[in-house]
């Protein structure tokens, strides 16, 4: 079953989390997202990959929204039989010094156009193994930091092991932030030197060797953000069964992964000969937070086929065919694209998306009215309150130019600020009734976040920068030639041009000003105020009345929806960021 993928060596990509279709719950969000569009893009190339992940049989969580706004958290199991093959090979890793054995299913992914590609989901749901080591590969993101790191041994080291196992030849590593590092530790283990060769104080490891075989992708502008074990725990967690050796030599550990605690990020910067941030920006970022290390920056691209809606791909396939596989050619959407035929079929998806609002929630949206979009994980950072900080100035704005919004978004369940902004932003739905109408959709997944980012009209996102790593709904709302209306953090400061693309909300930050102090993670704050503000008047002087509402001339709007496409569809997608990763990262 797996000989036409062992026949050619693939570039091998661990990540965490993956969305692979509808109904298969092993992504929680952007980051699994965009393992998904790469692998999309890949199947598309045909530019030879295995992608490596783990099972999630009990899913991420499925959200329920109980009448005060709280979140109510649901398992989300799935069952791998019935959309994936089981591996005929299993292998072993060490977790707390008992062997837990590591199986894993065969998800093939295809393409449209008849590429495939392999995704192993790795699984410890054995007989063979302890009640507790069958539950490691269960819940995404789930469970304590032993857990986690158990987790992480898995992935890491167990997907490596895997791979050797069914005889996949890997020429190149890809890790997909800092979770997977650990398969740069197996990597260490297979490239050492025999102890006879070494003279006192030789490295162990070939570690140039190791460097040369990995890349690295990291996601996360802030410190805090990594993923850190104590070596007390690593030590407890990677010991070998009946031995007190160390899995790697101890000292060689802590000059790779840092002295104080095992930092995953630092240990895949040191393993990895090529490093990429999402964003020009979050490269920079991350440059300053790790001195010394060459981050370089392909920026983030969503897969065009998987987020168009169908009303425009027949409109593209019409007008710009081979976009699908040339996204470039949309850069001529502009030229060739009848503004009454785009029009029509982004009425089209709105229609789409306002059935399943009212499905959904029992909210009648207008069709007639311009609709804000803004879903995403809800966290602090992502400020799905900074919209309503005054309700007056919102009514009062809504008075002249009546709008409406749909929100969507899950919070990860020990985020206490996250799940209270979910609260407080039903309580604003609730105080604006008589003014906004305001849909806030339950359960925002791979499904719904198709139907929004297509069938709003603006795409709203209001970030705390420097923390967008990149963001890329925003870039899916631009295949749909949906414009976004943006805080200028990640992918926006390159993406944004004004009035031409979308809009920006504020002015550009100032290069390093929000960054200085990275390692603490403060941002630097605007006035208070300042940021809403510059919100509602972007909203009311320059976008609600370009909204062709009841009969005004569409022609503005539509130059903007045309420069979303043209500009950013043509550019932000997968394909170009898989081109790029294949000749700078995986060929060098
Ligand atoms: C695209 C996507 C995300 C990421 O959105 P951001 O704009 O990066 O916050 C999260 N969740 C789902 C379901 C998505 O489709």
């Amino acid at each position: 079953m797996l000989t036409e993928f062992i026949v050619t060596p693939r570039i091998a990509y661990f990540s965490m989390e993956i969305a692979l279709a509808s109904g298969i719950p092993t992504y929680a969000g952007g980051l699994g997202m965009l393992a998904g569009d790469t692998l999309r893009s890949a199947a598309d190339l045909g530019l030879p990959m295995v992608a490596v992940s783990l099972v999630s049989r009990a899913g991420y969580f499925r959200q329920q929204i109980d009448s005060h706004g709280r979140q109510i958290e649901h398992s989300d199991p799935w069952d791998p039989s019935t959309r994936a093959r089981p591996l005929q090979a299993t292998v072993a890793v060490p977790v707390e010094g008992r062997l837990v054995w590591v199986g894993g299913w065969l998800y093939v992914l295809e393409s449209h156009v008849g590429g495939r590609q392999p995704v192993l989901l790795l699984d410890t749901d054995l007989a063979d193994n302890a009640p507790q080591d069958r539950r490691i590969t269960h819940w995404l993101y789930g469970g304590d930091e032993t857990y986690r790191l158990a987790q992480e041994v898995v992935l890491g080291i167990g997907g490596v092991r895997l791979l050797g196992a069914l005889g996949f030849q890997i020429r190149h590593y890809h890790m997909n932030e800092g979770h997977s590092a650990l398969l740069g530790v197996e990597l260490l283990r297979r490239h050492a030197y025999p102890p006879e060769d070494l003279l006192p104080g030789d490295s162990r490891y070939d570690v140039p060797l190791v460097r040369e075989l990995c890349s690295f992708t990291t996601h996360t502008p802030v410190e805090a953000g990594h993923d850190r074990f104590s070596y007390e725990l690593v030590a407890r967690v990677l010991r070998e069964p009946g031995s007190d050796q160390d899995f790697v030599e101890a000292a060689t550990l802590k000059r790779l992964a840092g002295g104080d605690d095992l930092n995953m990020t630092r240990l895949a910067l040191n393993l990895s000969e090529y490093v990429n941030g999402v964003a020009e920006r979050h490269a920079e970022v991350s440059r300053r937070m790790f001195p010394g290390y060459r981050v370089h920056a392909i920026t983030n691209g969503v897969h065009p086929f998987t987020w168009v809606h169908a009303s425009l791909r027949r409109l593209y396939d019409r007008h710009v065919p081979s976009w699908c596989h040339e996204p470039e050619l949309l850069g001529r959407a502009d030229a060739l694209v009848p503004d009454a035929d785009l029009w029509a079929a982004h009425l089209e998806a709105k229609a789409a998306l306002l059935d399943a609002v009212r499905q959904l929630t029992g909210v009648a949206l207008d069709p007639g009215l311009p609709l804000l979009g803004f879903a995403r994980r809800m966290t602090a950072y992502k400020r799905p309150d900074l919209l309503f900080t005054d309700l007056e100035r919102l009514r009062s704005i809504a008075h002249t130019h009546p709008f409406q919004v749909v929100l969507g978004g899950k919070a990860h369940p020990r985020d206490v600020e996250g799940k209270r902004l979910i609260e407080r932003v039903h309580l604003h739905l609730r105080e604006l009734r008589d003014s906004v109408v305001i849909a806030y959709l339950p359960n925002y997944d791979f499904e719904l976040a198709k139907l929004l980012v297509a069938g709003s009209d603006v795409w709203l996102n209001t970030p705390l920068p420097p923390l967008e790593a990149s963001g890329t709904s925003g870039m899916k709302a631009a295949c749909n030639g949906v414009p976004q209306l943006s805080v200028l953090d990640g992918w926006w400061l390159e993406g944004c041009i004004e009035g031409v693309t979308g809009w920006a909300i504020g002015s550009a930050p100032i290069a390093g000003a929000d960054a200085a102090r990275p390692d603490t993670g403060t941002p630097g704050a605007a006035a208070p105020g300042a940021e809403s503000n510059a919100l509602y008047d972007k909203l009311e002087h320059t976008v609600l009345p370009l909204y062709p509402a009841a009969g005004r001339d569409p022609s503005g709007w539509i130059r903007v929806m045309k420069g979303a496409i043209a500009k950013n569809a043509a550019y932000f997608n997968s394909h170009r960021m898989m081109r790029r990763y294949a000749t700078e990262a995986y060929l060098r």
